[in-house]
């Protein structure tokens, strides 16, 4: 089993099936996070016996970076994974700290018609040892610890639950990554389900909801998830899930040119949201060569945020990262793949 793949509890488990303390999964877990070791050779506190018997029972799986963009504050990694599939993940230097965002699947099949990953259907779950390493790696090519998790990146969350839940409680576990759960966000095309499942959740971390869309018809033509669970589901699963955690939620809309961005939508938006505790984030959208949306003009998107504005609407305008370096999910691996 690869090793880091092992929440803090597995490891008490492990430990404890062999007779031993509990704190050598403290120890184990800062030889991993804090230390950072390559393999288990390296680990000076734990008796020999017991690190062959480490060695014997998990191995240290290795993903590597196969191509990296830079631009100012946003690093680009398509990064390939042990059996060769590849996945992209996104560093972006803010002025609170560093934000990485992370791929939760090969491919997609959620199958949004603007977006690049919906183009390469799904391979399979990305483990949650593997979303671990996609930090890892990253925080030792840049030399930089990273302070919040977004997973937005290649996949669809909620698509691949356990894995997701099992990332989050390592990378939350004080004894090694660390990072607080408020510093980390999921974000779901909204797959209805999962929305109640997460609602039950232990771990206060924040959920955005990709809506794109203020009604059924216009959500049914750019997101096919929209046909399995409407508007109306959706509504009351984010009034439930709210309700439940008393956390506020984040909804994403990316504005397309004369296909979400006008007055009407505005208005249409502003009254499905009216009195939830959320706001709106409006995202400039990154065009890609092969799918034939055009982005909102900056007037469009200045005219939207004001109607929203004015109906009361939380709202902000997604400072603009990676545009240069094709940075839009899934646009990497698919330029590569069609290079
Ligand atoms: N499947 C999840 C997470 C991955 S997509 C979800 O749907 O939320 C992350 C976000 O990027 C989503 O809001 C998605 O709609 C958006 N997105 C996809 N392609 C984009 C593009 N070309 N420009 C801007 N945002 C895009």
């Amino acid at each position: 089993m690869n090793i880091y793949d092992m929440t803090y509890d597995d490891l008490v488990e492990y430990f404890k099936t062999l007779n031993l303390k509990p704190y050598r999964a403290k120890q184990l877990y800062d030889w991993l996070y804090v230390k950072r070791i390559k393999s288990f050779k390296e680990i000076t506190n734990i008796k020999k016996e017991i690190v062959s018997k480490l060695e014997n029972d998990f191995y240290f799986d290795k993903i590597s970076i196969l191509k990296k963009e830079s631009a100012e504050l946003v690093h680009k990694y398509l990064l390939k994974l042990s059996d060769g599939n590849t996945i992209e993940a996104v560093l972006m230097e803010h002025d609170y700290g560093t934000s990485l965002c992370i791929s939760s699947e090969v491919g997609c099949n959620m199958g949004c018609k603007f977006c690049e990953s919906g183009r390469i259907k799904k391979i399979r779950d990305v483990t949650a040892g593997e979303m671990v390493e996609e930090i890892l790696v990253i925080e030792s090519d840049l030399k930089i610890r990273i302070s919040h998790i977004v997973i937005m990146g290649i996949g669809e969350p909620f698509d691949n639950y356990k894995n997701i839940c099992k990332f989050i409680e390592i990378v939350n576990n004080s004894n090694g990554i660390n990072i607080g759960s408020r510093h980390i966000t999921i974000s779901t095309c909204g797959i209805v389900p999962k929305i109640y499942e997460f609602s039950e959740f232990p771990y206060q971390v924040n959920l955005a909801i990709s809506l794109h869309a203020p009604n059924d018809t216009l959500r049914n033509s750019l997101m096919p998830i929209n046909k399995a669970y409407n508007l109306k589901e959706l509504m009351k699963a984010i009034d439930n899930y709210i309700k439940k955690t008393n956390r506020r939620v984040t909804f994403e809309y990316i504005m397309l040119d004369k296909i979400n961005d006008t007055y009407e939508c505005a208005l249409e938006l502003a009254s499905l949201l009216k009195g939830k505790n959320c706001y709106v984030n409006l995202i400039p959208y990154n065009e890609t060569n092969n799918l034939g949306y055009k982005r909102s003009s900056k007037e469009n998107i200045l005219k939207f945020y004001d109607t929203l504005k004015k109906n009361k609407i939380a709202v902000t305008i997604r400072r603009e990262f990676g545009r240069g370096i094709s940075a839009a999910c899934g646009q990497l691996k698919t330029m590569k793949e069609e290079a």
